[in-house]
């Protein structure tokens, strides 16, 4: 049976990530309100703008089922603001800071080729928009990358974020790695 995965649709780029999701072959909602989150195996926090995001989350009394939602084990994955809304200063679901806006030496944008532990084949071409860092992070948070010594994609048990758009770029594999969080986490609540 395929997954089925909620993006968050307040804001942002969560079309690209649908179309991506869909591509893999899983099933996509759009959540908008708490009630769009019952029955979904995994949740994706799409690139945006997190002060807007914050807003809308807060409209739909969205911030206390997300993080219920993250606390039941289901994987979520952010990226870009998607990240920053996952810090402890946003909703508070992974043990993480980020620091917004945070590579000054391009301000808009960049793009690099990255190694990314547990991703083989080719460096993953990752585009970086008015993207984020990860500042400081807890001790069960295992860094899959960095640019420049900072962290750019970091992974806590079910939970995944990196600051770049894989869907942005056509890069399949940051949501194929997803889906396998999602696959395991199903089977483990089977099991
Ligand atoms: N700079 C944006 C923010 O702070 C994030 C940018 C992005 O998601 N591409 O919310």
């Amino acid at each position: 049976m395929s997954a089925l995965v909620g993006v968050l649709a307040l804001q942002g780029d969560f079309a690209a990530h649908g179309k991506m999701l869909r591509e893999l072959g899983a099933e996509v909602r759009e959540v908008r309100v708490p009630a769009d989150l019952h029955g979904l195996d995994g949740l994706v926090i799409p690139g945006g703008e997190s002060t807007t995001m914050t807003l809308g989350i807060e409209r739909e009394g969205l911030g206390e089922p997300l993080r219920a939602y993250a606390r039941a084990g289901h994987p979520v994955f952010g990226t870009c603001a998607g990240l920053i809304m996952l810090d402890r200063d946003h909703l508070g679901i992974m043990d993480v800071l980020a620091t917004r806006n945070a590579f000054g030496r391009q301000v808009h944008s960049f793009e690099e080729d990255l190694r990314i532990e547990g991703i083989d084949g080719p460096p993953v071409r990752a585009v970086f928009i008015r993207a984020p860092w990860v500042a400081e992070h807890g001790d069960d948070v295992e860094v899959l990358a960095a640019v420049d010594g900072h962290p750019i994609a970091v992974q806590q048990g079910n939970l995944l974020a990196i600051s770049f758009h894989p869907e942005l770029g056509g890069e399949p594999r940051l949501h194929e790695r997803f889906l396998g969080l999602i696959a395991s986490a199903s089977a483990a609540r089977a099991g």
